[in-house]
């Protein structure tokens, strides 16, 4: 399967079409993005890095009966995916405090979060991805109402897998964000990633931060902490 036209380039990947029309290539850059694409950094291996760390979960999900775009690592950074039509839509949980809903909230880091805490943001980097609810995704019609709800059952159903998944390692998935699309039959399926990009993972112990934190606040070694991750499940990137 080869890359056709160049669809659309984000942050971090590009979209490729190819001969099927119901595939695409994602190739999976350098590029390293934070504060809306205010920051940005080439980060050596990164694209490779995450490719393949996306394609283990990706297939940990499907196992578990999430239904996900994923078909296949293509190279060392590129994947095979189902072509989808996103919803303009990012789904967080959140089982631990981090990040904007400290800033938003007023309340510290490292809280245990019970339930979990789930919230919408509106995909647009020039408004700054905004907060939004349920009404607005169906006011607005970026999703139908039935999508809606399937799209919270299957972020909370990635949750219930991946944190098993990375407590195994001794490692707490703090919270991360997820992108739906619907499928050509019509069903709601993960698409885009699950990597450290888009996930907050912190060490049982040290509660050292594993994650694109790293890179947010200039920690240093950005992507040696993703492989860390990685070799803990068991992956390598040789
Ligand atoms: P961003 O758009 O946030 O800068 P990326 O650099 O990761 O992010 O770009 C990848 C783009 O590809 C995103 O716009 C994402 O919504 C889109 N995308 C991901 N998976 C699919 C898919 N299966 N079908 C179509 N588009 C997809
Ligand atoms: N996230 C993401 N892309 C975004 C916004 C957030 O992948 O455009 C992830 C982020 O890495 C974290 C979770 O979603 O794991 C929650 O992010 P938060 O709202 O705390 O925003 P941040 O402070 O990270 O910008």
């Amino acid at each position: 399967m080869e890359k056709r036209k160049e669809l659309y380039q984000g942050k971090a990947k590009s979209v490729f079409t190819t001969d099927d029309p119901e595939t695409l290539i994602l190739f999976y850059r350098n590029d390293t993005s934070a504060f809306d694409g205010k920051k940005i950094e080439q980060l050596d291996r990164k694209g490779m890095v995450n490719n393949k760390f996306n394609a283990f979960i990706m297939e940990k999900l499907e196992a578990a009966g999430i239904a996900t775009h994923f078909k296949s690592l293509l190279s060392d950074q590129e994947s095979l995916v189902a072509r989808l039509d996103m919803i303009p839509v990012e789904c967080v949980v959140r089982n631990i405090s981090a990040g904007s809903i400290c800033r938003r909230l007023g309340v510290e880091e490292g809280l245990e979060l019970n339930p979990p805490t789930f919230e919408f943001f509106l995909k647009n980097d020039d408004l700054g991805d905004p907060m939004i609810n349920d009404y607005h995704i169906s006011s607005f019609g970026w999703a139908e109402p039935e999508h809606v709800e399937k799209m919270k059952a299957l972020t909370f159903a990635v949750n219930d897998v991946l944190k098993a998944l990375f407590l195994d390692s001794n490692i707490l998935l703090v919270d991360y964000k997820l992108e739906f699309g619907v499928a050509t039959g019509g069903e709601v399926v993960l698409g885009d990633e699950f990597t450290p990009d888009g996930c907050r993972l912190w060490d049982v112990d040290t509660r050292e931060k594993l994650d694109k934190d790293r890179f947010r606040q200039g920690l240093g070694d950005v992507v040696e902490s993703y492989e860390l991750v990685g070799r803990r499940l068991g992956l390598s990137f040789d």
